[in-house]
């Protein structure tokens, strides 16, 4: 039987000093933070993660969200998922993040959720989850049996030979579009990682997900200042209509003046190895009148390299409708 050790440190120093011990922040660290738990701690019970020590962060002052000096707003790493969905300057001004967050799982499992888990959520790929299976994301070089077995959940964006497991997170998807900001701190001192560049692609190495090293405490979020008269949706496509992950979703945030799109942000779910922001999508819509024939085009951009794999053909075209489909619903 797996044992560890369960650490309470004092402050993020002490917290970050113990975590830089560890060999890796990725795939099979032996120190490992812990907010909700409702990742690790499932992944823990199932020995695809074992770390030795665990440090709970909970008590440490994080759980805050603020106003920032610019207008945005800051968003601690423990501050749960339904406390964040249901504040009012997210609901108010960042009304994708607040959808987003209110499609993701389960009340109970948001009430335990936090910012910081939700960003480093697993992928729920069913063989990265069984001990039994080989899996180049869990065991680097064993293989990746997805990709001539059951994949229909994965992803179509962003894959490669080695991994195409689905970044599984809808909030993830609201941050792309929000452009948020990951604030770290870590063994070599404090840095600032946009949301775009925080998740890496699987490439050769899918054991490694994020830039985060040993030691790195995620501290907060931030988002910039809201844009005046954006509309914003978050839809997601899914098997049931609650307690299930994306089949496809996207965040959209557009302004629109005279009938044409002025500004656009666009980021997809459930379809790419990382939440997939679309400057493709994006180039397509601005300075085009708003309707279903542009909208069109703008879906077709976005998905234009996606690979399908044996049964995962269907999330293309489904993607594409559900983009089209929040734009709609954003000028409505
Ligand atoms: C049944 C079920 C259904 C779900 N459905 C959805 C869904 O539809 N959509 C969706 O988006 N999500 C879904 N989820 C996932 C859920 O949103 C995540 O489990 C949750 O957001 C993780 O947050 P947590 O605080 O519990 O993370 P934890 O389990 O505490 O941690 C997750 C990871 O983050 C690391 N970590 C935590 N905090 C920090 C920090 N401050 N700095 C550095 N590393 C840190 C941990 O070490 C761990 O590796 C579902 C989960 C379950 C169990
Ligand atoms: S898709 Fe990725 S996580 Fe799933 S089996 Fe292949 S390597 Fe493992």
């Amino acid at each position: 039987m797996h044992t560890f050790q369960f650490i309470r440190p004092e402050d993020s120093t002490a917290a970050v000093a113990t975590a830089a011990q560890a060999k890796t922040a990725q795939q099979g660290a032996d120190v490992r933070f812990i907010g909700g738990g409702t990742t690790l701690l499932d992944l823990m019970k199932l020995n695809v993660e074992t770390p030795a020590r665990v440090i709970d962060i909970n008590r440490l002052p994080l759980d805050k969200i603020e106003a920032t000096p610019d207008g945005g707003l800051k968003i601690g790493a423990t501050v749960r998922n339904s406390d964040l969905a249901h504040h009012p300057t997210v609901q108010g001004d960042y009304a994708v993040l607040s959808q987003a967050l209110l499609a993701g799982a389960s009340a109970q499992l948001r009430n335990m959720a936090t910012t910081a888990g939700n960003l480093l959520q697993r992928t729920r790929c069913m063989y990265f989850c069984d001990t039994a299976m080989p899996c180049n994301k869990r065991e680097p070089g064993t293989g990746c049996p997805a990709i001539t077995g059951a994949n229909r959940m994965l992803a179509v964006l962003g894959t490669s030979e080695h991994c195409i497991a689905t970044n599984p997170s809808d909030m993830c998807v609201a941050l792309a579009a929000l452009e948020a900001t990951i604030y770290v701190e870590g063994a070599k001192g404090a840095r600032a990682i946009p949301i775009g560049e925080f998740h890496l692609l699987p490439g050769t190495t899918p054991n490694r997900e994020t830039v985060l090293e040993p030691g790195d405490l995620v501290t907060h979020v931030t988002l910039p200042p809201p844009v005046a008269g954006s509309k914003q949706v978050y839809l997601k496509l899914r098997d049931r209509a609650s307690y299930e992950f994306a089949l496809a979703s996207a965040a959209v945030v557009i302004t629109v003046a005279g009938g044409k799109v002025t500004r656009a942000r666009v980021a997809l779910g459930g379809v790419g190895t990382k939440p997939w922001r679309s400057p493709e999508a994006e180039a397509a819509l601005v300075g085009q009148p708003t309707g279903s024939a542009n909208f069109r085009k703008a879906a077709e951009a976005a998905l234009r390299y996606a690979k399908p794999q044996s049964e995962n053909g269907f999330k293309i075209e489904l993607a594409k409708r559900c983009l089209m489909h929040a734009l709609e619903m954003a000028i409505a």
